[in-house]
């Protein structure tokens, strides 16, 4: 495996690939079985396999999560070598961000709703850095997570409005035997928040209206961030021990 660091580095490499198929799976790193899964199908599919792990500051609003978000790049070195990839794209600020965060992309509507209403800024920082990362690997296919459901959503809207020739390859959620959506955040719970978590799928699992579920999470002692129903699909977000865990599911 090619470890890259800059974005020229990667441009000229990508020249040697022009007539390949080029896999790529964006990662903040923290990687788990849930992000391999995307990484497997980038290799079995595609001529060439491209990770990037970049742990992206301007998607966080929360400076501690950032501060504490659980990553080890030698860990991660190690189990993207193991799968097999080719490339690893592990860039810094300065490399992402030449013009200091000046220029973003912003999405009005969707964006503004479920996830995005409760971390102001937060599509804005993954809708900018995705296109960044789509430019520099010019990738023929790009895997994300449905566990990300909205940014999935908001991704396949930002390749339409832009023009732009990748095709986005949704991947179903891993989740742990328990249920629980495996997440590098899981790795921040105590090992009673560990037994505690796989009921937050579980609730969502059993159904029922907004309050209900919402109700049902307090009581199971959730903090619940939002629980909302929307196109047949359940999105929910809650806190526990001051991790935020995500979830979705199609009604
Ligand atoms: P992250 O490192 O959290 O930005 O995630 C990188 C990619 O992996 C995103 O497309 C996520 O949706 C995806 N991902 C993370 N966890 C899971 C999971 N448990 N199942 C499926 N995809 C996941």
């Amino acid at each position: 495996m090619k470890v890259i660091k800059t974005a020229e580095e990667f441009k000229q490499i990508r020249k040697s690939l022009e007539n390949k198929s080029v896999g790529f799976v964006p990662t903040m790193g923290g990687l788990h079985n849930g992000h391999l899964s995307l990484i497997q199908k980038a290799i079995k599919e595609n001529d060439v396999s491209v990770v990037s792990v970049y742990l992206n500051p301007t998607q966080f609003n929360d400076k501690k999560d950032l501060e504490t978000y659980p990553a080890n790049f030698d860990d991660d070195c190690a189990l993207l070598e193991k799968a097999g990839v080719d490339y690893l794209f592990a860039p810094t600020y300065p490399v992402m961000y030449p013009d200091d965060y000046k220029y973003m992309l912003t999405e009005k509507d969707f964006s503004k709703e479920l996830c995005g209403a409760k971390r102001p800024g937060h599509f804005d920082g993954v809708l900018t850095v995705v296109m960044k990362l789509l430019n520099i690997v010019r990738p023929t296919n790009a895997y994300f997570g449905e566990k990300d459901y909205q940014q999935f959503k908001l991704l396949e809207g930002m390749v339409q409005a832009f023009f732009m020739d990748v095709k986005l390859i949704p991947c179903p959620i891993v989740r742990e035997e328990n249920g629980l959506a495996i997440s590098s955040r899981n790795r921040k719970l105590s090992p009673a928040g560990l037994a505690m978590a796989p009921k937050f799928h579980e609730i969502l699992a059993a159904g029922g209206s907004e309050a209900e579920i919402t109700k049902a999470l307090e009581n199971a002692g959730f903090k619940v961030d939002y629980v909302t129903i929307k196109d047949n699909r359940i999105y929910a977000a809650v806190f526990l021990e001051e991790v935020r865990l995500i979830d979705n599911l199609e009604r």
